[in-house]
């Protein structure tokens, strides 16, 4: 049986489940480890049978709960090798601090080890350089962006009582977009998208001859995401925000040129225009998600799509639906 489970889309937590044969995938883990069993529960989906996890980018929305869901489950993440990157600096930030609070800091933790008659070794300070890891504009803010640097006293009891690796994680595999790969009886096939991450992807799984495709965050659909949108039975496709609620709300200047941007999010005209002028009507079912909170409405996005696929009578037959923030969509089985 095939089945696609919509645990949560928005900006503050994206997470799916797609099951086929006897395979069980997780994609995306925006959630906390606790909310995500919680909502498979509610939706009818085991944790404990989940085979993998696969990331699309680290943006915090979809990677919140990574680390400990693939522990606590002792399943392997798939990325991309630059995502693992981002992901692992994302949870080890380099502090943002001047050249000369560099030195002052290895200064003191040179004098803190000393005092404590530690060992005298190399500073392990870290690069002074600003953080160029996770994009942290918006809503989808990273943590890195309110640390505050360490006092040289707790960087010194840190040394004394190691934590565990939080970047930790029981097996990772690598892909690359363009390349097909399968996690047991599932065929992956990850696609380029346009979107402000180290280098994020969309998905189509193919399970039993069914065809299901994942293309949230991307600030336009570009020809190889029209072409991966083709033949699919089923699409989760973004919807993110309405144009003017977008110009008219809350955010600052700069994050809303973020979001417009050709590497923000899709608007519910950019997603019409598509479903209207490039989508083949082939989908049973159309799924519009990552909705904004602030600057959407459920109704303004719905009534967006509808009035595009209803300009053709041939799609009269695809269901639409909406995935929600905050509760799992019912499962969609095949
Ligand atoms: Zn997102
Ligand atoms: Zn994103």
């Amino acid at each position: 049986m095939v089945r696609f489970t919509v645990l949560a889309s928005g900006s503050k937590g994206n997470s799916t489940v797609v099951s086929g044969g006897q395979t069980r995938i997780l994609v995306d883990a925006g959630l906390s480890c606790r909310e995500l069993f919680r909502r498979m529960k509610l939706a009818d989906e085991d944790p404990a049978t989940l085979d993998a996890i696969i990331v699309t980018h680290e943006h915090q929305d979809h990677i919140n709960g990574l680390g400990a869901t693939a522990r606590k489950l002792g399943i392997p993440v798939y990325f991309t090798e630059a995502t693992h990157r981002a992901w692992m600096r994302w949870l080890t930030p380099r502090k943002q601090m001047t050249y000369a609070q560099w030195l002052e800091q290895c200064r003191q933790q040179a004098a803190a080890l000393q005092a404590e008659a530690a060992p005298v070794q190399a500073c392990d300070c870290e690069d002074p350089e600003a953080d160029e890891g996770v994009n942290v504009v918006g809503s989808e803010t990273a943590a890195s962006d309110q640390e505050k640097p360490e006092s040289a006293k707790s960087k010194a009891s840190k040394l004394e009582e190691p934590k565990p690796d939080p970047t930790w994680l029981p097996a990772v595999e690598y892909f690359q977009a363009g390349r097909p790969f399968t996690i047991g009886d599932i065929a992956v096939s990850p696609f380029t998208i346009p979107h402000d991450a180290s280098d994020p992807v969309g998905f189509v799984f193919q399970a039993e001859g069914v065809r299901m495709a994942v293309a949230t965050d991307l600030g336009y659909i570009p020809p190889n995401v029209k072409a991966q949108l083709k033949g699919v039975d089923l699409m989760l496709l973004e919807s993110n925000h309405d144009l003017e609620m977008l110009r008219d709300g809350p955010y600052p200047w700069q994050v809303k040129q973020r979001v417009l941007s050709r590497v923000g999010h899709l608007s519910n005209d950019a997603t019409a225009q598509f479903l209207e002028s490039s989508y083949d009507g082939q989908a049973a079912y159309v799924i519009l998600g990552h909705l904004s909170e602030s600057n959407n409405l459920p109704e303004l996005a719905r009534v967006s799509a509808e009035r595009a696929l209803c300009g053709r009578a041939s799609l009269l037959a695809n269901r639409l639906l909406l995935a929600g923030q905050h509760e799992p969509l019912s499962p969609i089985l095949f």
